[in-house]
């Protein structure tokens, strides 16, 4: 699929409206270090589009790009930092909270998982308030250059018995150094745009 245009054009704060939107919008989530900056960026062809590995502590926001004009892509701030503090655990969790339950826009959530390990206990509450919102998840494995074929399929199944996902729900082994996924993830996305 080819992207030829993709620009940063909405970032909310904890206390900002949600942007008026029209386009439909695809939100990406898990926590941090998952690859969730590294595959925004393989998405569109870009080197830095998205920030990577921003750091705790930092001002957490839900970024928007559009891209080409027709769909929104949504960087929800990674989760899990031991250190963040309970105050800004407290913010992040009203923030996704609020845009996943008031955006009307929002059509599907990408929930990345690090093929590596079990899903953590973050992973399974994001995984059930996207459930609980009624909305369609995408589970996306991220890093998957970095295992074998044979641990490939183990960690599929460990990702979808942990999280207690059905077979319907579509599960994408993907790697942003390979590109491996890639146009899986942007044909779902183009379908899913279409509904
Ligand atoms: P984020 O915090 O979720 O945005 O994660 P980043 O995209 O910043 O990635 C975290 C670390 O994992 C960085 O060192 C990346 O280079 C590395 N990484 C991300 N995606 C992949 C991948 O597909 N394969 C490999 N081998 N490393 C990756």
């Amino acid at each position: 699929s080819q992207i030829k245009d993709a620009v940063l054009q909405f970032v909310l704060g904890v206390t900002s409206a949600l942007p008026e939107s029209v386009l439909p919008e695809f939100a990406f989530a898990g926590k941090s270090n998952v690859g969730k900056s590294s595959l925004l960026n393989a998405l569109v062809n870009r080197k830095a589009l998205a920030r990577t590995s921003a750091q705790p502590g930092k001002t957490q926001t839900i970024n928007f790009y559009r891209v080409n004009g027709a769909v929104y892509f949504v960087d929800l701030p990674g989760y899990g930092y031991a250190s963040a503090s309970e105050a800004v655990k407290a913010s992040w969790g009203k923030m996704i909270e609020r845009y996943l339950h008031e955006d009307k826009q929002l059509r599907a959530v990408f929930l990345l998982l690090d093929l590596r390990h079990a899903p953590s206990e973050n992973d399974v509450l994001m995984y059930n308030w996207i459930i609980d919102q009624g909305l369609p998840a995408v589970l996306v494995g991220t890093k998957a250059d970095k295992l074998k074929r044979s641990q490939l399929e183990k960690q599929k199944k460990l990702l979808r018995e942990t999280l207690g996902a059905p077979k319907e729900t579509p599960l994408i082994l993907f790697s942003s150094v390979t590109k491996q996924g890639r146009e899986e993830l942007l044909r779902l996305v183009a379908e899913m745009a279409k509904q």
